[in-house]
């Protein structure tokens, strides 16, 4: 007896997360995963903490107050949030509930890792989309459907672009798509960008789309695992009939619900994030580093070719400072580096400035 896994599985690339230990440095500067360089809200913490009270008893299964707490926050209907173990979980669900054997599943060029893996492991084909000049090309898109595409993922802004994709472009989008197809809006970074409400305007007016969030970036709960999506309520229903009654524990619940009533701090991330970034770019491309204008927490710096970013990267980790290498993107010769406060942006800077002979 030969025992073998589904088809599709086994072309599986695994997925590399950003590195957290660095040799020779006890406690590196991370800029390689795009979290919060503040940290949780306090209060998240404290909810954490209290939580401790209730390890012996299960979670609700409904997530009432989170989704009510989130509602009431972004001003959605709680009826149509669903919570999952990191907003990947929720992505996951689209995947097991809209595509199978057969199906494709539309993915752009240099877009987040997980989605042709999502699609793979629910037995369907990822097609790749290309970008115009690191945007998302929505017509590009449009032209990629076919009657077996089931499920177009997008994030907005990119990763590890930054970039956005203009908002009446993603309407159309989403207006021209055949019937049969749901439109992903995955919006891990939406708070940092500047007037956007990662499609919740569309998810309202439209039968076909649904928009996944994070408590990863901007709340600073990556360790956590706390992710939403809203969506049309037929999308939800099915989506919770494959979601574990358990997948969130009474400590995510508590964090989480902390943490987004705490708007005051995730105020602070997103102002300093939106100063910061601005001043990252503007030194990169004072070192000749070629950066688009960002509306992430991060910025893709472009160097002349691989072998720059290669010893850049070299020279960063000789320091003590984790970035990104994302040749898996699309992007050889980048770094992505995450927007770290005001001390770990000067740093990274300074010794981009060494390696480029500059300082
Ligand atoms: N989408 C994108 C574009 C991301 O970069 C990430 C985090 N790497 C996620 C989704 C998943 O985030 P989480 O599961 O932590 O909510």
């Amino acid at each position: 007896m030969s025992i073998t896994p589904q088809p599709g599985i086994m072309d599986i690339a695994l997925y590399v997360g950003g590195q957290s230990k660095l040799e020779g440095h006890s406690s590196p500067l991370k800029l390689s995963s795009n979290e919060n360089p503040y940290g949780p809200s306090r209060h998240a913490v404290a909810a954490l903490e209290g939580s401790a009270a209730t390890l012996h008893l299960y979670p609700p299964t409904d997530h009432a107050d989170l989704r009510a707490a989130i509602a009431e926050i972004h001003g959605l209907d709680a009826e149509r949030i669903i919570c999952g173990a990191g907003s990947d979980e929720v992505l996951q669900f689209l995947a097991q509930c809209y595509a199978g054997p057969g199906d494709e599943v539309i993915h752009t060029e240099h877009g987040f890792a997980m989605y042709p893996i999502l699609a793979r492991a629910a037995g369907a084909t990822p097609v790749e989309v290309r970008e115009r000049d690191r945007v998302v090309d929505t017509d590009a898109i449009l032209a990629a459907c076919t009657e077996r595409t089931r499920l177009i993922y997008l994030t907005n802004p990119g990763n590890p672009t930054g970039t956005m994709i203009p908002v009446e472009a993603v309407a159309r989008l989403a207006d021209a798509i055949p019937d049969h197809v749901i439109l992903v809006l995955d919006g891990a970074y939406v708070e940092f960008a500047e007037g956007y409400d990662g499609g919740a305007k569309l998810v309202e007016s439209r039968n076909n789309v649904v928009m996944t969030r994070t408590f990863s970036k901007i709340h600073g709960l990556g360790g956590l695992r706390i992710g939403w999506g809203y969506g049309p309520r037929e999308i939800i229903d099915v989506l919770n009939r494959v979601r574990q009654p358990f997948n969130l524990s009474n400590s995510q619940l508590a964090a989480a619900e902390a943490a987004i009533r705490d708007t005051g701090f995730t105020e602070h991330c997103r102002s300093e994030n939106a100063r910061l970034r601005v001043w990252l770019r503007d030194k990169l491309l004072d070192l000749g580093i070629a950066c688009d204008e960002s509306q992430a927490n991060y910025v893709l710096a472009r160097f002349a070719d691989e072998e720059e970013a290669a010893g850049c990267d070299a020279a960063l980790r000789a320091e003590g400072i984790l970035v990104r290498r994302v040749g898996g993107y699309g992007f050889p010769e980048a770094l992505r580096i995450t927007v770290g406060d005001e001390a770990g942006c000067a740093r990274v800077i300074d010794a981009i400035a060494r390696f480029k002979g500059a300082a």
